[in-house]
């Protein structure tokens, strides 16, 4: 006998109240696209999504969900029948099958019309389980804990379960427009956006020929990791030579991060609004380098009143690389490539600029046009479960 089906729990989704309906009907799409598998039936209902495996194995599958947002817990199950003598039979023929000799039975009724209450549940099947095996029971550190829940149709049997990575499904919490470089951070940050269920669109800022195709290359690669979470995601390449140039050209090496990142955040701005994005993500983490202090933060957020989250802000390094490992991205970001924070670097960039000191190398020139030109010449490249098709 073995668990035939996998019950999806939905964890911080319960206390949504009245938006758990469409949370769930986004989840069950999502769930429904990610697994493409056409021998797999659903079951929607107010706490569960179950899925019926008909056959398919369920380690591969619950691999798959725990990279799923919105998803808290995964059990397989059988789905056992509301007939006490059935319901022995087969909670004893899946205990055989789980190693352990110590084990415990925590019984829910989410039907509270059934003739039997919790406890005496527990202690009907426990006996027949006794009496049948070398088993013996352990109420405090057993090996198997049996979950018995039932329902108005049938009696969920389990004795496993796998964590999620939690957060929402993905679109129910808006779109950000992610700045990608291609270092180690962004790809995480677009990573930790996802598992809260915030869709992306990718905004990058190449510099030919001071960067080079290497780099579209690397976020092809790293776009097909982010492929995982979501299945559709835009890559918006911005020209930015020629204003990166005339950063150069007319501002203080010492302030030409800042005001390099100013303009960046003016771009992204426009470029979110275009294109109906609620917010400007980034992989910003405080301190990590000069531009990075919050001193520089300030100056930089000061052309925008867009919301800027930066969701690594608070991770150190070594947490950001375990992740990056983790999910695949690390080996890419690794690859020698130049970005344009790169090739431009100056030698004592400032830690604690002042926006004086940016208003005066701003007037310099008109930037402004070019930050236009620059949204204008954006091109899109379009990716579908991380394969380029347009
Ligand atoms: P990483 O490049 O992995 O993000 P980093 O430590 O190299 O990390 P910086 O180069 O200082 O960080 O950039 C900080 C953030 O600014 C990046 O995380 C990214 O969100 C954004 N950024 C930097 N360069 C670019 C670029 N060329 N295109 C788009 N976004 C960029
Ligand atoms: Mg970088």
């Amino acid at each position: 006998m073995k668990f035939d089906s996998l019950l999806i729990h939905f964890g911080e989704l319960s206390t949504k109240g009245e938006n758990k309906k469409m949370f769930i009907n986004c989840l069950y799409r999502n769930i429904k696209v990610a697994l493409d598998n056409p021998n797999i039936t659903y079951k929607k209902d107010r706490d569960h999504i179950v899925l019926n495996l008909n056959g398919e194995e369920p380690e591969k599958i619950i691999k798959r969900l725990q990279d799923i947002s919105g998803i808290h817990r995964i059990s397989p199950i059988y789905r056992g029948s509301r007939d006490m003598n059935e319901l022995k039979e087969q909670a004893l023929g899946l205990i055989k099958n789980v190693k352990g000799s110590t084990f415990k039975i925590e019984t829910k009724r989410g039907d509270k019309r059934y003739p039997l209450n919790s406890y005496q549940i527990c202690c009907e099947v426990a006996d027949h389980i006794l009496d049948n095996t070398e088993l013996t029971v352990d109420l405090h550190e057993p090996d198997i804990t049996l979950h018995l829940d039932v329902r108005d149709d049938c009696v969920y049997i389990s004795c496993a379960t796998y964590l999620g990575c939690g957060g929402y499904p993905l679109g129910m919490n808006g779109k950000v427009m992610m700045f990608l470089s291609g270092g180690i951070d962004s790809p995480v940050a677009a990573y930790s956006m996802l598992r809260r269920g915030v869709k992306i669109e990718c905004l990058h800022f190449a510099a030919p020929p001071y960067t080079s195709q290497a780099v579209i290359y690397k976020l092809e690669d790293i776009i097909a990791k982010l492929g995982v979470y979501q299945p559709e995601i835009k890559l918006h390449i911005v020209p930015f030579t020629k204003l990166q140039e005339d950063i150069y050209k007319y501002c203080d090496e010492s302030y030409a991060i800042t005001i390099m990142r100013r303009m960046m955040m003016r771009i992204g701005t426009l470029a979110a609004k275009r294109y109906r994005c609620l917010a400007i993500a980034t992989g910003e983490s405080i301190g990590q380098v000069a531009s990075q202090t919050l001193q520089s933060m300030q100056v930089i957020n000061e052309v925008t009143n867009f919301p800027v989250v930066r969701p690594l802000a608070a991770s150190d390094k070594l947490e950001i690389i375990d992740t990056a490992k983790r999910i695949g991205t690390f080996d890419i970001s690794i690859r020698p490539y130049e970005d344009c924070c790169t090739i431009f670097k100056p030698k004592a960039p400032k830690t604690k600029p002042h926006l004086g000191e940016c208003y005066f190398y701003e007037k310099q020139w008109d930037f402004e046009s070019e930050v236009k030109d620059c949204v204008e010449g954006i091109e899109t490249i379009v990716f579908k479960k991380g394969k380029r098709v347009e």
